[in-house]
């Protein structure tokens, strides 16, 4: 059992105050893994003032050497792959492999392009007599979710450190392994005290980051209904705000799309990290006329979707986050059933490991566009399969809820694609199956949040830019 029982404030390990604090739990075998301390208002008020009072030194540092720091952290989290690998498997459910790559890897690599941007990004620019320059916004709160812990991190983290801000970091209480860890690499790479401190806690510790004075900009991550009430309270103070929300996003097969990698591709998305995702593809909008084909394609697809231990190599598919999660997302589902939608995969009778947060992989198909089902994020491993007529139709249904976050077309043609996708009020859409692309802006239209994160655009969320206009000789004066 770990106790997550410091913050890391200017510098130094602190012990947390209040007693009070959160159990976290092995989403497999529901043994209790340790838990977390809640910081008080007053252990924030102390933080935001480490961060305040190291601003000047740290936004007066070149950009390289800010840089340098960031890549001095990356380099000290690639010593811990394996155990950060293995604690976010066990906290979150995600396969271990996969954990490994999507989990802690791949934001190493974001620690990294992140110092290799900046100069590019941060340098100034002439418009007319014009010098643009980006100045730091200031102290950034940033609070994450658990189920990209480390990413979701190292989205605003890496990118407003390299930006000259300070941080005060409010990771997830369900995930806290990452955080520990963040904090013990930017202790060994020398990062200068207060630059980034990290206060654990659950909502109200959030809140109270959210309200302090002195905190510039809310980098936020997680629920709509969360990011909402942050918006408001941070447009009461004129705070910038960047908020990465929920999403409800649509793929769209047209009639000649290659229904088997349309599938591959929709399955691969929907159910990774156990449906946990907030980009998940989790509409599957086909024409009416194929309907039964991708029924059966997705029918059999999802028999490969192994679900077990995500310590178990075999495993593809592993449990979700906690015993509430899981039982909110089956009260979705037999809900669902009751409507007498068609059953295609899955289930609330569908047998699953007896112990751990376990959903078996559900599909429902002839979903109503405009049901509780196809309009609302689940956040666990259930695709809606819709049928269309038109492709107008399509993209009206594509379109058709309050979330932009991500979507995904294709066609026979990638033209053709092309022009559907260039339709899609999202903010990432993949043509024909096409990679996920870490330098390119993450981030939502409506109810899917404000702002960006990822390559240049992230790093942009945390600069003000200021215009500094030079005298032009006149031409008379020169004549
Ligand atoms: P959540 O909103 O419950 O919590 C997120 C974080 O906010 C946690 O650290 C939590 O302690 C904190 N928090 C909760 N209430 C708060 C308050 N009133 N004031 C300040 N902080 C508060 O979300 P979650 O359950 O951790 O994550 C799941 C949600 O996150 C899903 O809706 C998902 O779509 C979304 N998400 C979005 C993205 C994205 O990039 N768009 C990425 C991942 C997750």
């Amino acid at each position: 059992m770990t106790a997550y029982q410091h913050h890391l404030i200017d510098g130094r390990w602190t012990p947390a105050q209040s007693a009070d604090r959160t159990r976290v739990f092995d989403s497999a075998s529901e043994a209790e893994l340790g838990h977390v301390a809640h910081g008080t208002d007053a252990e924030i008020g102390l933080a935001v003032q480490a961060a305040k009072n190291a601003f000047a030194s740290w936004s007066a540092l070149p950009v390289s050497a800010r840089a340098d720091f960031v890549r001095g952290i990356a380099n000290q989290l690639e010593e811990h792959v394996d155990s950060l690998a293995r604690g976010i498997a066990a906290e979150v459910g995600m396969p271990l492999k996969l954990s490994q790559r999507i989990q802690v890897q791949a934001p190493i690599l974001a620690w990294r392009a992140t110092a290799d941007l900046a100069a590019d990004c941060l340098a100034d620019a002439r418009v007319g007599n014009s010098t643009i320059t980006h100045v730091p916004v200031g102290v950034v709160g940033a609070i994450t979710p658990w189920n990209y812990p480390l990413h979701q991190i190292t989205g605003k983290v890496a990118a407003a450190l390299v930006a000259g801000c300070t941080v005060v970091l409010k990771p997830s209480e369900l995930a806290p392994c990452t955080a520990r860890a963040l904090g013990e690499a930017a202790l060994a790479a020398g990062l200068p005290n207060g630059v980034l401190n990290i206060v654990l806690g659950d909502a109200a510790t959030g809140q109270a980051l959210v309200d302090h004075p002195d905190v510039a900009l809310l980098s936020f991550t997680g629920s709509t209904a969360v990011g909402r009430r942050i918006a408001a309270s941070a447009g009461q103070a004129l705070k910038r705000v960047a908020l990465e929300l929920g999403g409800k996003s649509a793929c769209i097969a047209t009639a000649d799309a290659p229904a088997e990698n349309v599938v591959r591709q929709v399955i691969g998305s929907c159910f990774l990290n156990s449906g946990q995702s907030c980009n998940s593809l989790t509409r599957l909008l086909v024409p009416v006329e194929r309907y039964d084909t991708y029924r059966a394609l997705l029918a059999d697809a999802v028999t490969r979707l192994t679900l077990g231990d995500p310590m178990d190599s075999a495993t593809r598919m592993g449990p979700l986050v906690s015993a509430a999660h899981r039982d909110r997302v089956h009260a979705v589902i037999a809900e669902s059933q009751s409507q007498g939608f068609d059953l295609i995969a899955g289930g609330s009778q569908a047998p699953v490991p007896a112990t751990g947060y376990y959903i078996a992989p559900t599909i429902f198909g002839r979903v109503p566009p405009q049901s509780t089902l196809a309009q609302q994020e689940v956040f666990g491993p259930v695709l809606s399969v819709i049928t269309y007529e038109t492709e107008q139709q399509a993209i009206e249904i594509a379109n058709g809820t309050a979330y932009g976050l991500a979507g995904a077309v294709w066609a026979a043609d990638v033209d053709h694609a092309l022009r559907l996708a260039l339709q899609l009020r999202a903010g990432q859409v993949d043509v024909n199956g096409a990679p996920y692309n870490p330098a390119a802006p993450f981030g939502g239209f409506g109810d899917s949040g404000l702002g960006r994160e990822g390559g240049t655009y992230g790093i942009e969320e945390f600069v003000e830019v200021r215009a500094i206009q030079m005298p032009v000789a006149s031409t008379k004066e020169k004549s």
